[in-house]
């Protein structure tokens, strides 16, 4: 698990990334907010990624 900063409202989420997908190449996945769902970033990836919001955070 990973924390990453939306680059769009500010906020801090957790992400992980989901791998061994079958037949799945690798390339650029998306990461999207959980708070305001803008692509935050994109990660070369040969799965996909999960954000989840940290408790607390608002
Ligand atoms: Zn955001």
């Amino acid at each position: 698990m990973d924390k990453m900063t939306c680059p769009h409202c500010g906020h801090t989420f957790n992400f992980y990334e989901v791998t061994h997908v079958v037949e799945h190449k690798v390339e650029n996945e998306i990461i999207e907010c959980p708070y305001c769902h803008e692509i935050a970033d994109r990660k070369p990836s040969n799965g996909y990624f999960v954000t989840q919001k940290i408790e607390g955070e608002n």
